[in-house]
């Protein structure tokens, strides 16, 4: 039984994960940010011992997935934009000593990763590259079962790859990135900068809405959806370049207008892709729905402590 633990900017997911992958129970707390580290882990520590009790189960280990950068060696939170007053912090410790068991952290994106790597969509599969899109565009490498690491255990940043160098600035400091242009926001943003005078629905253009008018045929709307599969083509198309994986699990708000865009993702490939065999990279859709993060947070126990462990069941 795993505690699992996803800090987002906003909130902390907290639950209890058996060895199949499945949430027990689940519970959630703000980030709070402004009130500091301490307070934040103590209700994650309290949510934890509820969950214990709800299901009349021990926690046998403990699994972090965070919005990064975080040191899973040392188990530290870096340089966060959410909570920058908590670089420093180890959770991994202070959970370890009261709980006393096994805590591991991993960034969100690797998190996630981990997860459909070892109970979702990517199961089974050698190379696996997971890509998150919502806000931003987080992206987890999995070979072999293991977490791809730059130097110092650090995360590659693929998120802030450039697709474009005359593309939009990025809050990174370059311009251009795949984040800054195939994002919902950077599709928000493009619409916001191309309505036309007396465009009928000026109120509250999130990505789900312009993903709505575009399949109810609204042409600008059409525009801002092909505009952005055809830059998440372009991105992935880079990927399958680079890595030639297994398959590419494509997850993340976003991605639950996928019909809008595999289409365009799939011709992009193909047409940028010569070089290598893409045709054997499986481009498949997230399996673990919205526990995903906290089945992920599980999953980064595993990865630590019992890499071959927890099997996935029917
Ligand atoms: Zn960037």
């Amino acid at each position: 039984m795993i505690g699992a633990v996803d800090i987002g900017g906003t909130k902390i997911a907290v639950g209890i994960v058996n060895a199949g992958g499945q949430v027990l129970t689940r519970s959630q707390v703000p980030t709070n940010a402004d009130a500091g580290y301490r307070r934040a882990i103590d209700s994650v520590v309290q949510r934890l011992r509820h969950a214990e009790k709800v299901t009349n189960q021990k926690i046998t280990g403990i699994g972090i997935g965070s919005t990064g950068p975080v040191y899973p060696l040392t188990g530290e939170i870096g340089d966060v934009n959410f909570f920058p007053n908590w670089k420093g912090e180890n959770p991994v410790k202070d959970l370890e000593r009261t709980f006393n068991v096994g805590v591991a952290i991993e960034n969100d994106a690797d998190a996630a990763a981990l997860g459909e790597s070892g109970w979702g969509a990517g199961r089974n599969k050698t190379r696996l590259i997971y890509v998150t899109v919502g806000t931003g565009i987080g992206v987890g490498l999995i070979f072999d079962g293991k977490v791809y690491r730059g130097v110092d255990y650090s995360h590659p940043e693929i998120g802030h790859h450039m697709i474009d160098p005359s593309g939009p600035s990025c809050y990174c400091g370059f311009s251009g990135c795949w984040e800054s242009l195939a994002t919902g926001p950077a599709m928000e943003a493009w619409m916001a900068d191309n309505l036309p005078a007396g465009y009928p629905h000026r109120e509250s253009l999130t990505a789900k809405k312009i993903c709505d008018l575009a399949r109810a045929g609204d042409n600008l709307a059409q525009r801002a959806v092909e505009r952005e599969a055809r830059y998440l083509g372009v991105g992935l198309a880079n990927l399958v370049t680079l890595y030639v994986p297994d398959a590419i699990v494509l997850g993340g708000s976003v991605m639950k207008s996928s019909d809008l865009f595999l289409d365009t993702i799939h011709k992009t490939i193909a047409a940028s892709c010569h070089f290598v065999p893409y045709e054997r990279t499986q481009v498949a859709l997230a399996s673990l729905g919205e526990d995903a993060n906290l089945i992920g947070a599980a999953r980064v126990w595993y990865h630590k402590f019992a890499p071959s462990g927890g099997s996935y069941v029917d």
